[in-house]
């Protein structure tokens, strides 16, 4: 299918002005300030002069293939729907295992995003679960970066929490030395995405082994910055060493009662003190459990994250925090493509992937996607379901 986005303005995500963007196939093939074609060819036009166009979003930590289960078998949570993706506008995901890591398996994790790019949209995925030793695929964490497009890194190892394998600092520095050398042998940038629970630790023995090992410091995602004070606060020292930190846009009212710091806070604090935002990404943990646990680590309730918070976070800031769009829209597009080394995504430029989100320019909700170059919803409305969707 071709596809002519007349008249829209462009956010690169730096805002570009007004432009006309052909899609042909996969790819963006041109964007000009207009594009006309003389042809017979059947061309899709969508008049985008009311629209502001946005690289389509990517989410880089979702469970995929379902998560949970700290309550019991009852608790494992339901696979992500092409639907959900679509409402949230995002074309790329990076699927990852979470505590469960012997009821759920790499198989099935990639056996999803297989599934997911069937239907449409880019998925990625971390080998490994929060356990140590990670549980690979193929043999090893090399093979897997090395040998399976779909896996950028490892992840998420948890620390600092109650529910991790208490790695040691000897078990995460060989994590993170083979990540590096695999994913340079590979052509990939290799992260290792690391779950922050809420313990005391925090990012101790990541910064041990950057500062007493020769593996460099951009290897590192840690996730779940915002979950508490003390967390984000080790995320600001982290952020001035030159570290990347990514926030959890998925919440529920008990967390902030409890100290967690929304993402609208947590940007506005990092402008202030002047820290580079160009290394700070926003995930949704979509399809993760929001577990609620009682002082003595006794569970007390549990929802489910949502890969809708990605993009409502950022309208969030735009409107309660006052934030320039462009300013917060590179932590859900050219960040995490940057962070993670997806070569065509997170960018609106000729020869970049066709995924555009198409948002109303006042009140900034998403009316059209498309995802590889294909329409997935026009005007409000959703045009593809996954299979046994109702
Ligand atoms: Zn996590």
């Amino acid at each position: 299918m071709i596809i002519l986005i007349k008249n829209s303005e462009i956010y690169d995500p730096d805002k570009i002005g007004k432009r006309d963007i052909l899609i042909s196939g996969h790819s963006i093939v041109a964007i000009q300030e207009e594009i006309m074609l003389d042809t017979n060819v059947d061309v899709k036009i969508i008049d985008g002069h009311n629209l502001l166009a946005l690289p389509g979003f990517i989410d880089c930590h979702v469970h995929i293939a379902g998560g949970g289960g700290e309550g019991g078998f009852s608790t494992r949570t339901p696979e992500i729907t092409l639907s959900d993706l679509i409402e949230g506008g995002v074309t790329t995901v990076v699927g990852t295992l979470g505590t469960d890591g012997v009821g759920r398996n790499m198989a099935g994790l990639l056996a999803k995003a297989k599934a997911l790019e069937e239907e449409g949209i880019t998925a990625f995925v971390n080998t490994g679960s929060y356990q140590v030793p990670v549980k690979t695929f193929t043999d090893s964490i090399s093979m897997d970066i090395m040998y399976l497009d779909q896996i950028l890194g490892v992840g998420e190892i948890a620390v600092s929490d109650h529910r991790s394998s208490a790695p040691t600092l000897s078990e995460l520095s060989k994590i993170a030395a083979e990540v590096r050398v695999a994913s340079m042998l590979a052509g990939k940038k290799g992260v290792v995405n690391i779950h922050i629970g809420d313990g005391v630790e925090v990012l101790e023995k990541i910064e041990e082994i950057v500062e007493t090992t020769e593996i460099p410091i951009e290897h590192f995602l840690p996730t779940h910055m915002n979950r508490a004070e003390h967390v984000f606060e080790a995320g600001l020292k982290y952020l001035e060493k030159g570290g990347y930190i990514d926030f959890t846009t998925s919440s529920v009212p008990a967390f902030i009662e409890e100290g967690e710091i929304h993402c609208v806070d947590g940007i506005q604090r990092i402008m202030k003190k002047g820290l580079d935002l160009n290394h700070v990404t926003f995930s949704s943990d979509g399809q993760g459990s929001l577990p609620t646990f009682d002082k003595n680590n006794v569970l007390t309730g549990m929802e489910l994250g949502r890969v809708t918070s990605l993009y409502e976070t950022v309208r969030q800031c735009v409107f309660e925090g006052h934030i320039k769009l462009e300013e917060v829209l590179k932590l859900i597009t050219a960040n995490p493509a940057h962070i993670f080394g997806m070569k065509k995504k997170g960018h609106l430029k000729v020869d970049y992937d066709g995924d555009v989100v198409l948002v109303d320019k006042d009140t900034l909700e998403i009316q059209t996607l498309i995802s590889k170059g294909v329409l997935l919803k026009e005007s409000g409305k959703i045009l593809k379901k996954g299979n046994f969707e109702s």
